[in-house]
């Protein structure tokens, strides 16, 4: 029997959520209520423009269980989960994390703590195919793990959230990484320990419109990829390797042929389409090595990752 209670806190970023929080907070007491813990629900506030933080407040004034964390401004998503991380970590056994808008169930947490009482560190989640998103973005999603896993050293799992549970001991890890473009997905796969992977039917939305923008995804994208590999620069030598050697057969052709039909001047389509072919290869490349030394130029100031206004967390 174990005489002292363990501590779990639920960490959810917000970024105007009003309409989400009481329900989700009704659904995780429910749940919690029922189970062998100490909890704690850990609402951070991303900036919101709404009534998310005075909503939050009020709620806290009256439950023990609820505590906030006020970002100085919208720092996003990923920011906003590790500034949640970071202040429960010293005083939680296990930290689960999830969205404020009850597509992650939470009746789904003792599942989550059944796994990590089995010795799991890290029990993660993977959004089952279908259901209720929009083909775009199952699609987009699908293409991403895709392309993800071709280009990067780690391998991630399609369809998986920041929807998980950390062991403290990863926790800590974790919220000592000092990294400016976070991809926690990507990171918590990099970490290792003894991981367990969950499907879930992700529900629809309970309030509110998704904050993730098509050119937020592409940035979240390029993000993970340039976060954990330098592949695409691989990628751009072999391009500029095959086609200098294509310009060089054609060339050596070209000689060739001249020296049995004599110059032929013709051609200036070809001319004009190669030289802007490569012009455009040139740029793309520029833009993938110009993209790492971006990451290299944000990194080499060592800014935080977030700034808290205010909390009223007690460990
Ligand atoms: N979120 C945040 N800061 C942001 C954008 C989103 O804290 O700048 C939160 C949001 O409130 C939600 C979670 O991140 O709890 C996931 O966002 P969303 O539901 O909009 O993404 P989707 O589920 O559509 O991918
Ligand atoms: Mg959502």
């Amino acid at each position: 029997m174990n005489l002292s209670k363990k501590n779990i806190a639920v960490v959810i970023p917000a970024y105007n959520e009003s309409g989400n929080i009481k329900v989700m907070l009704d659904a995780l007491h429910q749940t919690l209520s029922k189970l062998p813990y100490v909890y704690k629900i850990v609402f951070v506030d991303d900036g919101s423009g709404d009534a998310t933080l005075e909503t939050l407040k009020g709620l806290s004034a009256t439950d023990e269980h609820l505590f906030f964390v006020e970002l100085s401004k919208n720092f996003g998503h990923q920011n906003a989960l590790k500034a949640g991380v970071d202040t429960v970590v010293n005083s939680s056994d296990a930290i689960i994390t999830m969205d404020g808008d009850m597509q992650h169930p939470p009746e789904m947490l003792p599942e989550l703590l059944a796994k990590w009482e089995e010795g799991y560190d890290v029990v993660y989640t993977r959004r089952e195919e279908d259901q209720n998103l929009s083909t775009f973005k199952k699609k987009t999603s699908k293409g991403f793990y895709n392309l993800m896993n071709y280009l990067s050293e780690v391998k991630f799992e399609p369809g998986t959230a920041d929807f998980r549970l950390m062991d403290q001991k990863v926790a800590l890890v974790f919220s000592d990484f000092k990294e400016n473009d976070l991809f926690i997905r990507g990171l918590v796969n990099w970490l290792g320990f003894k991981q367990y992977g969950i499907d879930f039917k992700p529900a629809p939305r309970f309030a509110g419109n998704s904050k993730y923008t098509v050119k937020k995804m592409f940035r979240f994208a390029l993000q993970g990829i340039t976060s954990f590999s330098t592949r695409p620069l691989h990628i751009a030598v072999f391009l500029g390797v095959i086609t200098s050697f294509t310009s060089f057969v054609l060339y050596m052709g070209y000689i060739v042929y001249s020296m049995y039909y004599g110059h032929v001047i013709s051609g200036w389509a070809s001319l004009i389409s190669t030289v802007v072919f490569f012009g455009g290869l040139n740029l793309i490349v520029l833009g993938i090595i110009g993209i790492y030394v971006g990451k290299l130029f944000m990194q080499s100031k060592n800014r935080p990752n977030y700034l808290i206004r205010e909390t009223n967390y007690k460990g």
